[in-house]
């Protein structure tokens, strides 16, 4: 056998079976599953050029024995998204996405339920008990129908009804509990204990830990794509690439757990070089793990009411696994954060617009969370980051979209009938102003312009023009007269000093709200000149923060 698995707590090796769960020395449940890395370093890299780039790829390393090709729905491989305008928002451009949207049930959970299910059909196991937030829920009842076992899936009455729906279209026995996660997983524990089924053990079931470590993996082959192997150092073979950053929103840390195991795995084996640094983020109203590292505590405390809308997220007792997150993210100089809801919520509209990628709240925790490491400067412009985007938003959530998404045309018959074209014309006006506000960028960049230009659009509807020199900008303030300017200060010739004179001596012009941006810290002198002509002073890198676009609907209302 190419596998076994090892007592963490007493070190004792074992032949792995997914039913036996307790180490048969100490009975701990925190066992880990390992390879034969020495041969697997030789005979990996041959094999891999050959096969399809899923997660069964790497089927030597997960304790499978013969993967089930019955059961597949293609899961893993999902694809490495540059995120080039968030790159360029956050003056950080190589943040790439990993989009574990376009998995078979739309999250990271796919990988998850593909092998533990694949585990457990090959275990002789028909009936198995989960609890979940969710997300696991949905991808287990999918293999679980898939593979002919009976799934009875414990979900707090807080996990949205549409996914309560898709849990049970796939046929299993949705069991709502009315009280938080941490007690629906009692619940479903006593359940599966009565009944002697087979329960999911969450971080503790090697299976699933195993089988989130395909995505780093998949990380350190794709990132090779992109940027070519790492040159090797004296006598070495040529390396893998692995980014600086790995980043992801947690509930209970199965995610980076299985990561970190990963990256280390490919250490072992010489494929890699180094281990990103790991960074995890939580939802403030449920954040046990970001308080205790924050305090530099050993044990989280656990929240038993959980205040966050986002139930994806909703572990209050992390129990044993913040203990050994705590240790993956000191020693890979990675960070523990918590983000608001509103934070997350917005994080999700930014994704949206700027990247085209429609993200469930939870996987908008992760985004929202870089943007805080980012401005904080732990991460760092020239770092390379992957971030897990792990689920989707289907249908998106009312609560995030609010009133206003739709308008509606309607379109009365008899006027229909008698003038067609006016009665159209009539209908359209209603669908959106003949005019909205008028906003001048005047900067002599073009990714400034671009940026700013793309902030504005991700929020509302503009009238944008663009000037790129200081002449350029007067004809153009003059000609269409904007409702608001955004005014760069170092421009080549007449700089943003000289426009804003000109502006001013204007009536035409003089009133018009002028925003400046400037990259440099302003001298006395230049504030000074500054006083009492324009409405707001930016600093170029503060075009995310939420008081710009504050600023500019209160100028333009
Ligand atoms: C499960 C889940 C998480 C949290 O993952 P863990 O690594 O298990 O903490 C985050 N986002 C989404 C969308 C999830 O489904
Ligand atoms: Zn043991």
């Amino acid at each position: 056998m190419s596998f076994i698995v090892k007592c963490i707590d007493c070190g004792h090796t074992a032949p792995y079976f997914p039913t036996s769960v307790n180490c048969p020395r100490c009975n701990s449940q925190w066992r880990e599953a390992q390879y034969d890395y020495e041969t697997l370093a030789k005979t990996l890299p041959l094999q891999l050029p050959d096969r399809p780039f899923d997660l069964w790829r790497y089927r030597e390393l997960l304790p499978v024995r013969s993967p089930n090709p019955a059961i597949t729905l293609g899961e893993g491989g999902t694809p490495l998204v540059q995120a080039v305008n968030l790159g360029m928002m956050l003056g950080c451009p190589n943040i790439f996405i990993k989009d574990e949207r376009q998995g078979p049930t739309a999250s990271f959970k796919d990988r998850q339920a593909a092998v533990t299910i694949a585990a457990l059909k090959e275990a002789g196991i028909t009936e198995m008990v989960v609890a979940s937030t969710g997300n696991v829920a949905i991808a287990y009842s999918a293999y679980a129908a898939r593979a002919g076992i009976k799934l009875w899936a414990f979900v707090t009455s807080l996990v949205p009804a549409v996914k309560m729906r898709e849990i049970a279209l796939y046929g299993s026995q949705v069991i709502k509990v009315t009280g938080s996660y941490d007690q629906a997983k009692q619940v479903a524990a006593e359940f599966a204990r009565q009944r002697s089924l087979y329960q999911d053990m969450g971080a503790r079931t090697t299976t699933s830990v195993e089988a989130m470590k395909t995505i780093s993996y998949e990380i350190a082959e794709q990132l090779t794509a992109v940027f070519g192997p790492v040159t090797p150092s004296e006598g070495r073979q040529p390396a893998w690439r692995t980014p600086d950053w790995y980043i992801q929103a947690i509930s209970g840390g199965m995610g980076p757990l299985g990561v970190a195991k990963g990256f280390a795995e490919l250490k072992q084996m010489g494929l890699i070089d180094g281990i990103p640094a790991i960074g995890v983020i939580q939802a403030e109203g449920c954040a046990p793990m970001v308080e205790a590292w924050k305090q530099g505590q050993e044990t989280a405390k656990p929240v038993s009411s959980p205040r966050t809308h986002i139930e994806t997220l909703a572990t209050g007792d992390p129990g044993r696994s913040y203990t050994f997150l705590r240790r993956i993210v000191d020693d890979s100089h990675g960070a523990f954060e918590s983000v608001s809801d509103e934070e997350a919520f917005r994080a999700m509209h930014v994704l949206a617009k700027m990247e085209g990628i429609s993200a469930e709240p939870a996987a908008a925790v992760a985004f929202a969370g870089l943007f805080k490491l980012v401005r904080a400067g732990v991460v760092k412009p020239t770092d390379t980051v992957v971030i897990n985007c792990t689920g989707h938003t289907m249908p998106p959530e009312r609560l995030v979209l609010g009133d206003g998404w739709a308008r509606n045309v309607v379109l009365p018959s008899r006027v229909m009938e008698e003038t067609p074209q006016e009665g159209l014309l009539a209908a359209l006006s209603r669908v959106a102003p003949d005019r909205f506000p008028r906003i001048a960028i005047v900067d002599d960049t073009t990714e400034a312009r671009l940026l700013i230009r793309r902030i504005l659009q991700s929020q509302g509807n503009f009238t944008i023009f663009e000037a790129s020199d200081g002449k350029e900008a007067l004809q153009l303030i003059e000609r269409e007269v904007p409702d608001l300017i955004i005014l760069d200060l170092m421009m080549p010739e007449l700089d943003g000093f000289a426009v804003l004179d000109a502006l001013k001596a204007k009536p035409e012009t003089a009133n018009i709200p002028v925003i400046v941006s400037t990259a440099k810290e302003l001298t006395a002198d230049e504030k000074d000149r500054l006083k009492g002509r324009i409405q707001s002073l930016m600093q170029k890198g503060d075009f995310m923060n939420d008081e710009f676009l504050d600023e500019v609907r209160a100028l333009i209302s």
